[in-house]
């Protein structure tokens, strides 16, 4: 529908009665310049907003160092190929319960490379607006746990929690800060059956309770819906865009990339996401003043 950095649709236009000067058929435009309006613009929308979903991938853990996967939005960057696997192998349920071993061979090396990383200022602005809006859920297919790190709380993910432990036998649970001390493959303190993060491996469906939860906050709606650093592929990411155009609801994306969502979105930054959501939070609070 709109064309990067684009100003409001047409829907939008409607609500912004004056056009911005310099925008026209045959005008030439500063990106950078765009992409301000874009974000004011924005801003002015949140301005009027009390509820918030944020739709996250692989692109905003991204700005903390962690490698995304042919920027495809999967899982992170792990060579696989000393086994003779592609990711999509060596992470798969049906491996993992051949090959437990092998599973957790990649499984480790992901979770190390997590293991220094940080939340970054995108995490942090998502955490704020969750305690400054009346509701703002965050829907992340990212298994690093940094949107809790960060301080937020209302986080559904999806793909679930590289941190958290389950047994495939018996109900024990556990939740580790890292793997380092686990003997690769682990075992379950309590029946000595095998441990694996409560994650959603390759081929594996969706935690249904997750999916509940979900389904729950869609259907209680969003005043505006945020698609950050996601490649889209899966149909869960993009039904929230669906649904919030079916509302008349603003929709933005945030991803240098262009995505499955790029021409459905209202507005569309080709930002990484800490100075997007930086310049949006910024533009925010120059209309809404607050401390924080
Ligand atoms: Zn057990």
């Amino acid at each position: 529908m709109e064309t990067v950095c684009q100003g409001p649709s047409s829907w939008a236009r409607s609500v912004f009665v004056e056009t911005p000067p310099g925008i026209g058929p045959g005008v030439a435009v500063d990106p950078a310049a765009t992409c301000q309006q874009t974000i004011d613009h924005i801003a002015q929308l949140l301005a009027s907003s009390r509820s918030l979903l944020f739709v996250t991938g692989a692109g905003i853990s991204a700005d903390s160092g962690l490698p995304t996967y042919r920027g495809k939005g999967l899982p992170y960057n792990i060579d696989c190929t000393e086994d003779g696997l592609c990711v999509e192998r060596a992470l798969s349920g049906d491996l993992f319960e051949d090959h437990p071993e092998l599973t957790w061979k990649y499984l480790s090396r992901m979770e190390r490379m997590c293991r220094d990383v940080r939340c970054n200022r995108a995490h942090e602005v998502i955490a704020e607006m969750e305690r400054h809006f009346e509701r703002v859920w965050t829907l992340t297919q990212n298994v690093d746990g940094l949107h809790r790190a960060a301080g937020a709380r209302n986080v559904i993910d999806i793909h679930g929690d590289l941190h958290n432990l389950r047994c495939t036998r018996c109900r024990h649970r556990e939740t580790v800060s890292d793997y380092s001390r686990l003997a690769i493959p682990p075992e379950c303190p309590r029946c000595a059956g095998s441990l694996r993060p409560d994650i959603v491996l390759f081929g594996e469906p969706l935690a249904l309770e997750k999916l509940m939860m979900m389904l729950v906050e869609l259907d209680n709606g969003f005043d505006m819906v945020f698609s950050i650093g996601t490649s889209s592929v899966f149909p869960y990411v993009v039904e929230p865009i669906q649904m919030a155009m079916m509302q008349g609801r603003p929709t933005v994306e945030i991803n240098p990339s262009l995505s499955e969502v790029s021409d459905m979105v209202d507005f569309r930054l080709p930002m990484r996401a800490v100075p997007a959501l930086e310049a949006i939070w910024q533009a925010y609070r120059r209309i809404v003043p607050m401390s924080l």
